[in-house]
């Protein structure tokens, strides 16, 4: 089977910019690929983070470029590793394709049913934020920490935590952000908060540590009640493979747009049943739509995703339109 395939890169601009920790994003590039043969269409997109650990918009680039026009599944089934973001793309054009063919006629298949984390803004400002998300119906809520001074935050965490709903659920987020003492800190103030009332409502503390410190994290996770979650260490399938059979058992967070190959995800995850956080890469709906699909699959735990339903950018309504403004 051959089909024929198109790509053009896309820059798009962010309602607002948005704070990382690698400093202010303010444009998102990929890349929108399109397969067809016979009148059916199959939409993917690259959406590369090369500072969370994929490849760069350049690297793929030049990959699409080398292709030629017309290429096979074994062209999309042996993108290498080091094209993480390119095997998403590539592998949820197909997949759409193949999966439109299967269902052709039906009315788009079940209605996925899966529940989203709000994110609050760092700082006091999630003070006054949380009771709008809780509003719109987010149950599950994020808050970045590692950003102000500990004593700062700590407090700001005290009055959060005593003024939310007994049945929401916080995530802490630190972005590798803490050093090994103020890591002990947190969990300390977070177990002490588990033991004394409020037992589910902090679900978890991600990525205290940088990626280099994967192994103090372990000893973190088997030390405190509070789960931990890896993110920025488990940017890739290859690293989600490596802490894994290093011994990591906490949750993961999976980017599918930078994780890799679709199949080889599903395969990992099936086998060792992970419990996995799905969360966006700030992609089109072109990718959060594969990504979705992906969370709805292997969310076994049913933990909220991290997509949101908040828009960052000015969406089109359809494939067709974004590829044609292009
Ligand atoms: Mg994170």
């Amino acid at each position: 089977m051959r089909y024929q395939f198109e790509f053009r890169p896309y820059r798009r601009q962010f309602k607002h910019p948005l704070q990382t920790s690698h400093g202010t994003w303010t444009v998102r590039e990929g890349i929108i690929l399109r397969l067809s043969d016979e009148g059916r269409v199959g939409w993917g997109e690259i959406a590369p983070i090369s500072w969370f650990g994929s490849e760069t918009l350049e690297q793929a680039l030049n990959f699409c470029h080398q292709l030629p026009t017309e290429i096979t599944r074994e062209t999309i089934f042996s993108i290498p590793s080091t094209l993480p973001a390119c095997q998403f793309g590539f592998e949820s054009a197909w997949e759409e394709m193949e999966k439109r063919a299967g269902e052709a006629g039906e009315a788009g298949g079940e209605k996925r049913r899966i529940r989203s984390c709000g994110l609050l803004s760092a700082g006091e400002a999630a003070l006054e934020q949380w009771e709008s998300l809780w509003n719109r119906g987010y149950r599950t809520l994020k808050w970045k920490i590692g950003v102000a001074p500990l004593r700062v935050e700590l407090e700001i965490f005290h009055r959060l935590v005593q003024s939310l709903p007994a049945s929401a659920q916080l995530r802490l987020d630190a972005n590798g952000g803490l050093s090994l003492e103020e890591a002990h800190k947190w969990l300390g103030v977070c177990d002490r908060l588990a033991q004394a009332e409020s037992l589910t409502l902090l679900e978890f503390l991600e990525q205290p540590l940088p990626v280099t410190q994967f192994d103090a994290m372990l000893e973190l996770n088997e030390c405190y009640l509070t789960q931990l979650a890896l993110d920025e260490s488990v940017a890739t399938l290859e690293q989600l493979e490596s802490s894994y059979y290093q011994g990591w058992r906490g949750i993961f967070v999976i980017k599918p747009c930078i994780a890799g190959s679709p199949l080889r995800l599903r395969q990992f995850c099936h086998k060792h049943k992970i419990d996995a956080v799905f969360s966006s890469g700030f992609e089109t709906a072109i990718g959060r739509e594969a990504a979705l699909q992906l969370a709805t699959e292997l969310s076994i735990y049913g933990r909220a995703v991290g997509f949101g339903t908040d828009c960052w950018f000015d969406e089109y309504e359809t494939p067709e339109l974004l590829w044609n403004n292009l």
